[in-house]
């Protein structure tokens, strides 16, 4: 009986399918007006693969000097994170700087090291090609482009980017448009790749350029998910009277979003498990903030992230 559970077990466990997710893995120091902390664990595909574990196994690519501690590395293998794909290479990890002004929601990088990032060549397992879901976490849109070229067929696309793309490899950005089935970016990237203020359109222009669902993330006021036939889904902010650190949001809102899809596998992706997906990448945009790093999603569990979900719901429901 024991061995058929085991078996049972195991069949289950193997057909959970795994998010790949592709992206920088950092150290960060970080400026808020109350503290200062620096060679922080951060990076954009550490935030996404740590919110996206809650939902589904992860596969990991990225890469990291001889600097990066150890334990980081066995924190990922504690939330089900494949490492296969990390790179672990000569020099020193990538390091970046940011400072938040007063209202937390502006922020001026301060410093930005390459290191080993600079002549970083995702290359994706042979393992990893086959997989169905793939979030692109923030990196150079060419690294992104290079990704997909790698990959079989994947079932649902999502990828995440930054003003300084869109400032200095718009052509490389507007090709992996055509290629996404999502775009996930905020409100003031939305406004200057379209050269248009009201987000509305803005969310049009984008579709027209490629990915049939882009998301508009506004901080604190939210995001706005726009679908191909005009569907539309509003998600607000979770009302936190304290921010310590708003470094990642992003990034874990876009991993549990593309770990909830992966945690479904259903063979066409509806615009209701993504609005789910939204709500879900809220509650872990929500928790993240409330620390320094990922030090909150340390902490985090499963009970906690199904009592904010219910609270979301019981906020927007009238
Ligand atoms: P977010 O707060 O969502 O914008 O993400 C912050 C994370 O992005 C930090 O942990 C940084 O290490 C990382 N990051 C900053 N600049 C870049 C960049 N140019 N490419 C890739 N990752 C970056």
């Amino acid at each position: 009986m024991k061995k058929i559970l085991v078996i049972i077990w195991g069949v289950l466990h193997l057909r959970r399918m795994s998010v790949l997710i592709v992206g920088s893995i950092a150290l960060d120091t970080v400026k808020t007006p109350l503290a200062e902390h620096a060679d922080l664990l951060g990076g954009s595909a550490s935030y996404a693969a740590v919110g996206a574990s809650f939902f589904s196994p992860v596969k990991l690519v990225g890469v990291v000097g001889e600097d990066f501690p150890e334990a980081h590395i066995e924190y990922f293998g504690t939330r089900a994170i494949d490492l296969e794909g990390l790179q672990r290479v000569a020099g020193k990890t990538f390091r970046w700087s940011g400072e938040y002004l007063l209202d937390l929601n502006t922020r001026e990088t301060r410093s930005i090291e390459l290191n080993v990032f600079e002549h970083f060549n995702p290359v994706l397992p042979a393992s990893y090609q086959s997989s169905a879901y793939l979030l692109l976490a923030n990196i150079g849109p060419d690294l992104q482009n290079h990704v997909l070229d790698q990959m079989e067929r994947p079932r649902f696309v999502i990828a995440d980017t930054m003003d300084l793309w869109i400032n200095i490899a718009l052509g490389e950005l507007l090709r992996l448009l055509g290629r996404i089935d999502m775009l996930i970016l905020n409100d003031g990237e939305a406004r200057l790749l379209t050269k248009e203020t009201n987000l509305i359109k803005a969310a049009g222009k984008i579709q027209a350029m490629g990915p049939k669902y882009v998301v508009i993330k506004k901080g604190e006021h939210g995001a706005l998910l726009f679908g191909p036939a005009g569907e539309f889904f509003s998600c607000g902010a979770y009302p936190l009277e304290e921010i310590h650190d708003p470094t990642g949001a992003g990034d874990s809102f876009a991993g549990a979003l593309a770990g909830y899809l992966s945690a479904k596998n259903e063979p066409v992706v509806s615009f209701e498990d993504l609005c789910q997906g939204v709500v879900y990448g809220s509650v872990l945009a929500s928790y993240n903030v409330e620390a320094f790093s990922l030090e909150r999603l340390r902490t985090l569990s499963d009970d906690d992230v199904k009592s904010r979900w219910a609270k979301f719901r019981e906020m927007t429901q009238f």
